[in-house]
């Protein structure tokens, strides 16, 4: 399991700077979560302003 962000994501970059895995990245117009990296703990849908990040 891992969280996917969604197309709400506003590319704000927060999520990324908490992260405790670096699984976070900038993609096309919008943040994406690597799968393979990603330990389901949360923070970025906490940290999120516009909760994009969902447990997929
Ligand atoms: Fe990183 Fe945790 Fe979000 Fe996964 S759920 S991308 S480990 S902050
Ligand atoms: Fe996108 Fe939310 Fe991450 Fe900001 S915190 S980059 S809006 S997913």
């Amino acid at each position: 399991m891992a969280y996917k962000i969604s197309d709400a994501c506003i590319a704000c970059g927060a999520c990324a700077d908490g992260c405790p895995v670096s699984a976070i990245s900038e993609g096309d117009g919008k943040y994406e979560i690597d799968p393979e990296v990603c330990i389901d703990c949360g923070a970025c849908a906490d940290t999120c302003p516009v909760g994009a990040p969902e447990q997929a």
